[in-house]
């Protein structure tokens, strides 16, 4: 049972055959969306349509897809100090879209390519996986390794003229350009030895210390007039610190939460990476302790409601847990994994009125996002040929089709012909839909 908490914060999809797995989690895609909310602004997306994925991987990486689709990876969140970091990066990935690089690599790229892809390519990092400089100096310097980096990664010309796009982005969407500084010094940070020993003719992609020199020299001839009216603001700063927290006690073992948030750090978002890596650890009293200290000083944050929920759930306490989901709830707009986490212990507590909460519950969070943790809770809740309808939806989701085909089969016996689970069923039987 306390498994299933890990699996709501790290929702695991197998997106469309990528290799990598994407993290749902409202607070972490709260605050991304807004910092990105002022380049889509600028790049002319319209409004609501840039959508931010996170993909859990270790690399410190990002790209754009179809133009209106960053993904980002935990690597680069929980490495990268700075919105205004976060933001160059997006600005970068938009300006390859803008530039026109997106469709001349799909040319170049059969589909396996597109898969390594996202494994391995975009500019942003050579490969900084941990920062161990011999991981990747095999795979640079091998003639092989060159070979497969030229054909995947975007040219030299395309990476610069992406740093160009995005420094004016940058500026179009008064932020500051400065955060393309802050992200080329972390990324020399993580390659900074396995550069120095690369010969830059050998390979295609530029350094990061050429990179770096070119974006200072493009922001040197910005206006002295110009300010960047929409940099983030120091609430949003608070909240990219606690979703860059969160990532790290999630999803890191709890010696790297205490190297990257030692003991002597008081603020609140280390206190907050400690008490979900103790949770995570299995040290809930103290997670408890930790959560109560930091609702105490923040009693308006709901994602501190959210953790204490998942505590107080998996310490067996449902009506705490009810309670503080609850709360969370109350303080939020949209929070479908929040509205998830409440249906399930509903559904374990099963008082008068439980199930139906529940129901309400799943059908809300879906419509906000279609997650397959949802459609198992919901099929928890039902106790008729809904409940296989909503396991049809789950396996569909995880793209187990032939699990999905069976309960669609299932729930078309059970359910009379005009109702909207036997049509929604049939869509499964039918297309895959
Ligand atoms: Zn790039």
């Amino acid at each position: 049972m306390r498994k299933i908490f890990v699996f709501l914060l790290c929702l695991f999809l197998s997106c469309n055959g990528y290799a990598a797995s994407l993290i749902n989690d409202t607070e972490v895609e709260q605050i991304l969306s807004e910092l990105v909310a002022p380049l889509a602004v600028a790049a002319k997306i319209p409004d609501g349509r840039l959508n931010v994925h996170i993909v859990n991987s270790d690399d410190f990486n990002a790209f754009v897809m179809g133009g209106e689709d960053v993904y980002v990876y935990t690597g680069l969140l929980t490495q990268i100090k700075s919105p205004d970091a976060l933001q160059a990066v997006v600005a970068h990935e938009l300006g390859h879209t803008l530039g026109g690089h997106m469709a001349q690599m799909s040319q170049r790229m059969s589909a396996e390519m597109t898969r390594a892809m996202i494994i391995q390519a975009l500019g942003i990092g050579l490969m900084a996986i941990g920062g161990d400089p011999s991981l990747g100096a095999g795979v640079l310097a091998g003639s092989g390794g060159v070979a497969q980096q030229s054909m995947l990664a975007f040219t030299r010309d395309e990476e610069r003229i992406a740093d160009d796009m995005g420094v004016k982005l940058m500026i179009d969407a008064k932020l500051n350009p400065d955060g393309f500084i802050d992200v080329f010094n972390q990324m020399s940070n993580l390659t900074g030895a396995l550069e120095s020993r690369i010969n830059p003719n050998i390979i295609n992609h530029p350094l990061t210390s050429e990179r770096l020199a070119h974006v200072r020299e493009k922001i040197k001839h910005i206006d002295s007039e110009y300010k960047p009216t929409n940099a983030p603001t120091t609430e949003q700063r608070t909240e990219y610190e606690l979703a860059r927290a969160k990532l790290v006690g999630y999803l890191y073992n709890p010696s790297r939460v205490e190297t990257m948030y030692p003991k002597s750090d008081k603020s609140v978002a280390a206190q907050y990476a400690r008490a979900i890596a103790r949770m995570q650890s299995g040290n809930l009293d103290d997670a408890r302790v930790g959560t109560s200290n930091l609702i105490a000083s923040n009693p308006e944050n709901p994602y501190f409601y959210e953790l204490l929920g998942d505590i107080e759930y998996q310490l067996g306490h449902y009506d705490d847990s009810i309670d503080a989901y609850e709360k969370s709830l109350s303080l939020t707009n949209t929070a479908p994994q929040i509205e998830t986490a409440l249906a399930l212990v509903l559904t374990e507590r099963r008082k008068p009125g439980d199930i139906t909460r529940a129901i309400e519950l799943c059908k809300r969070a879906l419509l906000s996002e279609p997650a397959p943790l949802t459609y198992w809770v919901l099929a928890r809740a039902y106790d008729d040929g809904r409940a296989d309808w909503a396991r049809a939806e789950y396996y569909h989701l995880m793209h187990q089709d032939d699990k999905a085909r069976e309960y669609a089969r299932r729930a078309k016996q059970a359910l009379p012909h005009d109702s909207p689970e036997y049509i929604k069923s049939n869509d499964i039987l039918n297309n895959g839909q």
